[in-house]
């Protein structure tokens, strides 16, 4: 396990993809790491599968307006992680299903933006620190974006339409990094991307009932070899090289 400032261990500037199932996931899952990589002159884009339309307790938003919110919001938490480029399939939020309509879109995704690294989460967690139920549509994304990366973007005659009709010609991704995982095989130091990570979130207004309780929440979320007055914080991820 890497965790030192070279554990990416790249020579070149990376094309970084996001996808995840909805806006304030990419921030939640790994902000920290998000901001280091473009701090450190990456290219990161977002491909959020939703727009989160479900999430509130407002009975007064219908979920149009609370998908127009939700864009504007992900879009603010992106400027501040130093992404500026944000793609929304505004599938309907808390329904994804890793069927082949999906699988399709992310493959028409990948190979318009041919990531060299791409980002999602880990569709085989179903329960996160024995308190919590992993969402489905996390669960769907996870397995959707695996596979669309493999073998459906790779190889032309996968949804042949995209290549015959579209021109879109398949993209071999080189890395895929798996967020949410309970099984990390690299942790990325990110204590010095903490306070931007928080402030990302923070931009998810209409999912934050309490601000000062999140914002403990997050700073108590140090290492365990640290304590809180010089914390220090990670990222996990399941990291896949592939080997050609
Ligand atoms: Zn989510």
């Amino acid at each position: 396990m890497g965790n030192d400032g070279s554990s990416e261990g790249w020579e070149n500037k990376q094309n970084i993809l996001v996808i995840l199932a909805h806006p304030d996931d990419p921030e939640f899952f790994c902000g920290g790491t998000i901001a280091r990589w473009t701090t450190d002159g990456h290219q990161v884009s977002y491909c959020l599968l939703t727009c989160g339309d479900k999430g509130t307790k407002d009975r007064n938003l219908s979920p149009d307006e609370l998908c127009t919110i939700r864009h504007t919001e992900q879009l603010n938490a992106a400027n501040v992680l130093g992404v500026t480029k944000v793609k929304f399939l505004d599938y309907p939020d808390g329904y994804l299903l890793p069927n082949l309509e999906l699988r399709k879109d992310i493959t028409r995704v990948i190979r318009e933006e041919c990531p060299d690294i791409l980002v999602t989460c880990d569709p085989q967690t179903l329960y996160i620190r024995d308190s919590y139920i992993n969402h489905p549509d996390h669960r769907a994304a996870g397995q959707a974006v695996l596979d669309a990366v493999f073998p459906a973007a790779r190889d032309h005659l996968n949804f042949i339409e995209l290549w015959r009709d579209e021109g879109l010609e398949p993209h071999i991704v080189r890395e895929v990094w798996v967020s949410l995982t309970i099984e990390p095989n690299v942790l990325i130091d990110v204590t010095k991307y903490w306070d931007t990570k928080i402030k990302a979130i923070k931009e998810h207004k209409s999912q934050i009932s309490d601000v000062e309780a999140l914002e403990k929440r997050l700073r108590d979320r140090h290492t365990k070899d640290s304590q809180l007055a010089s914390p220090r914080y990670e990222e996990g991820f399941r990291r896949i090289i592939f080997t050609r």
